[in-house]
């Protein structure tokens, strides 16, 4: 591919090279940008039945000089592969902290929650529960305001480490969430035995919950899931008002997705939301 300069935004296309050629260049790439502190992240807000913003969720971004800006879809898997998902995540989980340092001086944002996406091969790693221990431990660090989003896949393999540490980080205060819920291969077994409080119901079934009578079904038995076993849930992707009112009817109490706000950095989030808590 021909450079176009720093300041062309693309999206990089898959097609340009051979794939083991453009994962190379995108793992080197992915290695400059973390020493570089190139990686940047969105927040995208979580809202209350009330519509109220109750949190967000951290989303990682990076816009490549060469490259152009690289979907998380492209370089999270290349992170994981590679073992790079770890000083990744770990510089993420370090700007959730300053984040939630900044927040708690401020009285319109002292309350909001912060949701980090922890991979499998993150959360596997040894020095794992020690490095969250460190960042909760800093002042002004509210640990019962983190939550952690992890995936069904990784419970499958090693469900009692899951839960020891799982269990470890509830006992400091923070919680869990199951992301794409509904997507995954978690039995209900594993389910009984994790100490999470939030399911997140996967975004494809919310796509056509107006039209699809099987997503109805599967949102519906989610939420009965939850409601009987006493966890949070959360729909995802939630893009129209008719969407969010048919969760709602449906008994669904918290959203996120662009009919609520896009994600967007954490400055332009910050004064959106001091300005509706003023009012
Ligand atoms: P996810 O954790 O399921 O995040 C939700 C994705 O849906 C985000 O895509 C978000 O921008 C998008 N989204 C939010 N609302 C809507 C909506 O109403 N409609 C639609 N169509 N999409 C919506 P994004 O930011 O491209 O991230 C994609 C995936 O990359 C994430 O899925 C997550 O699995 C992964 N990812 C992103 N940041 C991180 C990170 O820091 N660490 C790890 N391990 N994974 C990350
Ligand atoms: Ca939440
Ligand atoms: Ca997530
Ligand atoms: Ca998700």
């Amino acid at each position: 591919a021909k450079l176009e300069g720093p300041h062309t935004i693309r999206f990089f296309n898959p097609s340009m090279q051979e794939n083991v050629s453009r994962r190379l260049h995108l793992e080197s790439a992915m290695r400059n940008a973390l020493e570089n502190n190139h990686f940047h992240f969105f927040v995208q807000p979580q809202v209350d039945s009330q519509h109220h913003v109750t949190g967000v969720e951290l989303l990682m971004r990076w816009s490549d000089a060469e490259l152009g800006y690289v979907p998380p879809s492209e370089f999270i898997p290349v992170a994981e592969a590679t073992g790079l998902i770890v000083p990744m995540g770990e510089w993420l989980l370090s700007e959730a902290a300053r984040l939630m340092q900044r927040w708690q001086e401020d009285p319109l944002l002292r309350d909001l929650t912060v949701a980090v996406n922890i991979s499998a091969k993150q959360f596997r790693h040894a020095g794992f529960v020690d490095m969250i221990k460190r960042l909760i431990q800093q002042p002004n660090v509210n640990a019962s305001l983190l939550e952690l989003e992890i995936t069904e896949s990784m419970l499958i393999e090693d469900v009692q480490n899951t839960v020891r540490r799982i269990s470890k980080l509830n006992e400091w205060g923070v919680r869990f969430s199951l992301d794409d819920f509904g997507t995954g291969y978690a039995s209900l077994s594993y389910l009984k035995q994790l100490p999470i409080y939030q399911l997140k119901i996967d975004q494809s079934f919310i796509r056509d919950i107006l039209t699809d009578t099987n997503d109805e079904i599967i949102v519906s038995t989610i939420l009965g899931l939850g409601r009987s076993m006493g966890l949070e849930v959360i729909a995802e992707g939630v893009e129209t008002a008719q969407q969010a009112r048919r969760l709602n009817e449906m008994g669904c109490a918290k959203y996120q997705g662009f009919h609520f706000g896009r994600p967007a950095s954490p400055v332009e989030w910050e004064a959106r939301l001091r300005e509706s808590r003023l009012t």
